[in-house]
């Protein structure tokens, strides 16, 4: 992927004591092609390149004493700026209920979106109410009804005789009249931009007059996703995007060129099909995730969310007398199911590629495994894994009715949930307070 490419060129640069205009004119013609075939905007990558260029040979980053990283440096600070800087939040109105309008093309993740982040909302004590306002596909009031009965959250409906105008009216009464501070429209969409659909959107915007209109956008789809966000940004001044479907096989281009192309930030990205796989989206956290610089703040956050506070207080100090055992590690698999599957965790660390996850997630069955294999093992190699050598493998293998591969990837996953461990203790308190959520 982009990431791979990028940290491939300059894994060369860093590794020069010193880069002459040449070397960094080929580094940069490596850039540029990553991040076309990462399906970014060619203009995007134009000024991208300009600017880097620019920088790096303006300050006379090549004559000082670590250029390679120098230039990282600079990079990291383009892409960050490129995807919108600052992480942007969500705007609330002043005079409640806040609307938020959700659009887009259909399939783009708008439904599920919607009850996403009413989720997210209510974590943070509002009182969302979620509007039904797609009457054109059958299944769609009742998605949304589903959604809101997962997540106990009232959903408000005309069926599908009323139109999407007096519907989002009548649920701003509503909203008003039960003391809901929040307003999510979930909106129609349709397989391609048409008339129809955008001067419906227009309509409900205007009647509502929304705090927000986020535009949904699938970013599976690439270059797509960018034109479709022109459009609609063209005809409804949208305020921010949702960017879907981050955790497929993404090449990453949309999240880069949104904000350049539009104008328009990034307000929250979606990680997956379940409904608190909503993150707000930081540009300087995915600018280093692309770098491979790791993303530990996030994951710092997703393991405070996930992470029983008690528990982890015990844990840290076991980490600090380095008496974290495998019998903590089989409580501590189960707090990190909580935090989702565990490569994806896991690829948020610096140093940690995908191939080396592979694997790596558990499931019921395989956390099964692990506790009888771990309750193979003596007391003495519980508290010391430093011991189990070929032999002792076998044995517990036996033991436990598994294979030794198992046994030892059991091991490894110890020892890496071990260093992630210890990255927690560390970071947790001095970095957090800086970056709050939006
Ligand atoms: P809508 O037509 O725009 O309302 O789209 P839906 O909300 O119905 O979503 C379409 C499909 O995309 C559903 O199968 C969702 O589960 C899936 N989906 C939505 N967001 C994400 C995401 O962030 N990641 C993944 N993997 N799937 C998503
Ligand atoms: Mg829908």
């Amino acid at each position: 992927g982009l990431g791979e490419k990028l940290q491939g060129v300059f894994k060369k640069l860093k590794g020069k004591g010193k880069i002459s205009e040449t070397d960094l004119k080929a580094a940069l013609r490596e850039v540029r092609v990553a991040l076309l075939e990462a399906d970014v905007n060619y203009k995007v990558v134009k000024n991208f390149i300009n600017n880097i260029n620019d920088r790096a040979v303006g300050q006379e980053v090549l004559e000082s004493l670590t250029p390679g990283q120098q230039v990282v440096k600079i990079v990291n600070d383009e892409l960050t700026s490129l995807m919108g800087g600052e992480t942007s939040k969500l705007n609330m109105s002043s005079k409640p209920p806040t609307v938020i309008m959700m659009v887009g093309l259909q399939g783009s993740g708008k439904t599920t979106s919607t009850g996403k982040l009413s989720n997210y909302l209510k974590k943070q004590g509002r009182r969302p109410l979620l509007v039904a306002c797609d009457i054109y596909r059958p299944a769609a009031i009742k998605q949304l009804q589903v959604l809101g009965e997962q997540l106990e959250m009232p959903v408000f409906s005309m069926g599908d005789k009323t139109n999407p105008v007096e519907i989002a009216k009548s649920a701003l009464d509503h909203a008003m009249h039960y003391g809901n501070d929040v307003v999510l429209i979930d909106t129609a969409g349709r397989l391609h931009i048409d008339e129809e659909l955008m001067e419906e959107l227009v309509k409900v915007k205007k009647i509502v007059n929304p705090t927000e209109i986020l535009l949904v956008v699938d970013a599976m789809t690439g270059q797509d996703a960018v034109n479709v966000a022109e459009r609609f940004n063209e005809l409804l001044d949208i305020t921010g995007v949702v960017l879907t479907k981050l955790d497929g096989d993404t090449r990453g281009g949309a999240a880069l060129s949104v904000k350049a192309v539009t104008g328009k930030p990034i307000k929250f990205v979606g990680m997956g099909e379940k409904l608190d796989a909503l993150e707000p989206f930081h540009p300087d956290r995915m600018s280093s995730r692309i770098l491979g610089m790791g993303d530990v703040l996030t994951l710092i956050e997703k393991a405070q969310e996930g992470f029983d506070e008690q528990k982890a207080k015990e844990m840290e100090l076991k980490l600090k007398k380095a008496e974290f055992t495998l019998e903590d590690f089989l409580d501590q698999m189960q707090e990190m199911k909580k935090m989702g599957p565990l490569d994806q965790v896991m690829e948020m660390l610096p140093g940690m590629n995908k191939g080396k996850l592979k694997g790596l997630q558990l499931d019921e069955k395989e956390f099964d495994r692990a506790r009888a294999i771990i309750q193979s093992m003596t007391l003495e190699e519980r508290r010391k894994p430093s011991l189990i050598n070929g032999s002792r493998r076998k044995r517990i293998a036996a033991g436990s009715g598994s294979k030794v591969q198992e046994v030892n990837r059991i091991l490894k996953q110890f020892d890496q949930t071990q260093k992630l461990m210890k990255q927690f203790s560390g970071m947790s308190k001095s970095k957090k307070a800086k970056f709050k959520l939006p």
